[in-house]
């Protein structure tokens, strides 16, 4: 009988884990806190779409669910950028063929599940973890049950209760730091029946030290994000009523404001949230480790969050095998070899933040970048 697994937390990383491991004849049980998304709907303050590059189609092709995946995909062939008069300037993201895909999370986490699901998986929702024993590799919940398992896998994300834990053990290290700008969703809803913008690209209005972007959906909709500063001029802070809402949006994103009339209550319906880079390491004790967001979370301006979790997935699933599945020995390995790679993309989403809101709009840097690809 193989080992029993144990994944804390049913999000994109956890449950893409789950079905692989499953399929490697493991016993797997995954434990998320809400309730089934099936039944519910996403919650604030997440991304309700998102970019999947060819870094996160490896992984989800060695799980066998990316034939399932791929038909609710739409290709982004490149930026495509608005200035303040309306006028577009278009950046490939690669050569002739080469793109990247807007995918809606909650459609994307959902058949994650059903994977999971088929593939013989236990997935336990309304189970918030609150405690982890490390030394007898116990999982405890808010409902007061309690798992014993061979092998703990935190997938809980950027506020993970597993990594917590992790935080009152000796020589644990743990960072975090919020940078000075928030998001906001908002919507595009379709135009007589059709997409407000063009679809097959991944849109930026850039404007120096804020910027908004807006990608593709299934329904013909674009989802759109303002990024921009909580405090500052112009900031969320002083964006107190509809009059500014309305004066703003037409001073900065005049053709984006056409495209929602009704931009004042989506403003102020819709939440405000914060973005975290996190750090940590090590990220394993005994028999526990840390995947995902709980590892590593990062701003999503590089567009690599969830892809970077979903190859954490694939190499730690590598390793292992390689190392025939001795998690004594796996599980240092694999922390140790992947830190670096994973401070390295925090670094990069990071400065991608000053690429895309201030670089992009710039056209001495339109330039060089063609120059760069011819
Ligand atoms: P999560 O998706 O956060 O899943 C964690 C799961 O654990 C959740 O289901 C949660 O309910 C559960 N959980 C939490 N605590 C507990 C507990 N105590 N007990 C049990 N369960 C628990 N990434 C990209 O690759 N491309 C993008 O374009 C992109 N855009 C983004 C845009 C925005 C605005 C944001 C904020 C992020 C974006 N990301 C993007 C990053 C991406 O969302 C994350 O990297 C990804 O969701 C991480 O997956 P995860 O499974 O590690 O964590």
């Amino acid at each position: 009988m193989k080992d029993k697994i144990g994944i804390v937390g049913a999000g994109l990383v956890g449950s893409l884990l789950a079905v692989i491991l499953k399929k490697k004849g493991f016993q797997v049980q995954v434990f998320e806190k809400r309730s089934d998304p099936r039944k519910s709907s996403v919650d604030a303050g997440r991304s309700i779409n998102l970019a999947l590059s060819h870094r996160g189609i490896q992984p989800l092709k060695l799980a066998g669910v990316y034939e399932t995946i791929a038909p609710f995909l739409i290709p982004m062939k490149g930026r495509m950028m608005h200035d303040e008069t309306g006028k577009l300037t278009f950046q490939p993201y690669g050569k002739e063929g080469q793109f990247i895909n807007s995918v809606s999370r909650a459609q994307l986490n959902q058949l994650l599940i059903e994977s999971a699901e088929e593939a013989g998986v236990e997935v336990l929702f309304d189970h918030k973890c609150v405690d982890i024993d490390f030394d007898s590799n116990i999982i405890s919940f808010e409902n007061e049950s309690s798992f014993n398992c061979d092998l703990i896998v935190g997938t809980d994300g950027a506020f993970s209760a597993v990594r917590k834990k992790l935080q009152f053990t000796d020589r644990f290290n743990f960072s975090q730091h919020y940078i000075e700008h928030g998001y906001k969703e908002l919507c595009i809803n379709p135009k007589n029946g059709e997409f407000g913008l063009e679809p097959n690209y991944l849109h930026i209005w850039p404007r120096g030290n804020f910027m908004l972007i807006a990608l593709p959906n299934n329904d013909k909709t674009f989802t759109c994000t303002l990024f921009f500063p909580f405090e500052g001029s112009p900031s969320f802070e002083e964006l107190t009523g509809k009059a500014e809402v309305e004066a703003f949006f037409t001073k900065y994103f005049r053709d984006a404001k056409t495209h929602m009339p009704d931009i004042t209550d989506q403003y102020f319906n819709n939440p405000t949230s914060s973005l975290i880079t996190t750090k940590c390491e090590p990220w394993h004790k005994n028999r526990t480790i840390l995947l995902g967001d709980a590892a590593h979370a990062i701003v999503p301006f590089y567009g690599q969050g969830m892809n970077s979790g979903f190859e954490d997935v694939r190499l730690f699933i590598e390793m292992a095998e390689s190392e025939n599945w001795d998690w004594k020995k796996v599980l240092p390995d694999y922390s140790a070899k992947r830190k670096k790679d994973a401070d390295a993309i925090s670094e990069l989403a990071l400065y991608n933040f000053i690429e895309m809101r201030d670089h992009v709009g710039d056209p001495n840097f339109l330039k060089r970048k063609k120059l760069e690809a011819q």
